[in-house]
């Protein structure tokens, strides 16, 4: 993992055409909502506008669109929980990482004491989980752990986050029910090291300073399995990734879990200054802002901005494909020998599908020597490659001479 995003990339964000519209309509149509409350959960919070609203979304190609407020600042707070989260995988592991934390939704507000009978925090996108995850990350000779983790979320921005001195101090002047988390976390026997700098690193990173536009670009961070999409950097593995996407899925909006993956199914995670950070799998990542929150502490105008957002734009991670993947892109016979091209991504359905293709092909006794073709692939899965090295095996058994042709790098799609 680099940590060493300090420059800033230049970020051209898209000022018209139709997705800039999509989201101007969505920012117009909320905009008169008038629900919720602006938090004073943090003494520094509640001066916040509650009018601000802004909308951006990254795409998986990395072109940026945003709307209404977008340079708005504001600080990250809980949205920082999934990058923390993913820096522990990255540098303890999955099975260590949840031998401090749990992953099971907590079904309870995000400040609750909410620990399991092994004195674990149900999942880290909850202040207790968050303080544990925050204890596990270590601080370097040169570099302080906050140091670190800066420079962590400051990659999945894609720019340098600077930190809001007077929201740091607010919360670490008021902060003692976290504190009383942490406690409890180390009676647990889950949290390493200090409590109190623990604490004050989780209220660091939670004071972090974003904009919507930073917020859709660490989602779409996300969304591209790690790569940051703006500068190409491989913040963490495709592996992570995936992991942080399973936790935000089930635990991300506190305890509106279930109604979230119902009505809007993308991996999100809010924070207590209005912003959400939702991240549509391999699509686009989007960021919102707009300070009253309902009752579980999630943005109003956010929530309902990434219903529509979810239901009108084909984002629901669970969205099924109107047809199966057609990973042959042609197949030519000249004689006795059979040319198969591939194209795009072989998972292991492409290849199944590559196999039976190839099996009725085949099944023409002329047929004596068959290639597949991978210069077309954009990667394979390792699921893939085994099953159709598998089918030229059983191919070159029955006497058909059979092999694979494929250009000198091609993407292995391993998750490490
Ligand atoms: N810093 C806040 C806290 O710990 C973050 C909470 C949140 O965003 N839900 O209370």
């Amino acid at each position: 993992m680099d940590e060493g995003t300090d420059g800033q990339e230049p970020r051209t964000t898209e000022e018209t055409g139709p997705v800039v519209a999509v989201l101007e309509r969505i920012c117009e149509e909320l905009a008169p909502r008038r629900e919720g409350q602006v938090s004073d959960f943090i003494p520094e919070l509640a001066g916040a506008d509650p009018n601000a609203f802004g909308l951006a979304a990254v795409s998986a190609h990395g072109r940026c669109y945003s709307a209404g407020d977008d340079e708005a600042a504001f600080t990250v707070q809980s949205v920082s929980k999934p990058f923390v989260y993913a820096m522990a995988l990255e540098e303890r592991g999955l099975d260590d990482v949840h031998a401090h934390v749990g992953a099971e939704p907590s079904g309870e507000p995000f400040n609750a004491i909410s620990l399991d009978e092994q004195g674990r925090p149900e999942n880290p996108m909850i202040n207790a989980g968050a303080i544990v995850t925050t204890s596990l990350i270590r601080g370097e000779e040169s570099r302080s752990r906050f140091e670190r983790i800066r420079a962590v979320l400051s990659s999945f921005a894609g720019r340098h986050l600077s930190m809001d001195e007077d929201s740091y101090r607010s919360e670490a002047g008021t902060g003692h029910r976290n504190r009383a988390l942490g406690y409890l976390s180390m009676a647990g026997g889950v949290l390493e090291g200090s409590v109190e700098e623990a604490v004050l690193d989780y209220f660091r990173q939670c004071a972090l300073n974003v904009t919507v536009v930073d917020l859709a670009v660490m989602a779409a961070t996300l969304a591209s399995g790690g790569v940051n999409p703006l500068t190409g950097e491989r913040v963490i593995s495709r592996r992570t990734a995936r992991h942080t996407l399973s936790v935000m899925t089930s635990c991300g909006m506190y305890d509106r879990a279930g109604e979230w993956a119902l009505r809007v199914g993308i991996p999100a995670k809010s924070g207590v200054s209005g912003g959400i950070l939702a991240a549509a799998p391999g699509s686009f990542g989007v960021g919102v802002f707009s300070p009253p929150l309902d009752h579980a502490g999630n943005s109003v105008r956010g929530v309902a901005a990434l219903e529509q957002l979810s239901e009108n734009y084909d984002l629901h991670m669970l969205r099924i494909p109107s047809e199966p993947p057609s990973p042959v892109h042609s197949m030519t016979r000249a004689g006795g020998t059979l040319d198969v091209h591939l194209r795009g991504d072989i998972d292991f359905l492409a290849a199944e599908q590559v196999v039976s293709r190839l099996a009725e092909a085949v099944d023409d006794a002329r047929v004596t020597s068959v290639t597949v073709e991978l210069e077309r692939v954009s990667g394979i899965s390792q699921a893939a490659r085994s099953l159709l090295t598998a089918e030229l095996d059983d191919l070159d058994g029955a006497g058909v001479e059979a092999s694979m042709s494929e250009p000198a790098v091609i993407n292995e799609d391993s998750e490490d």
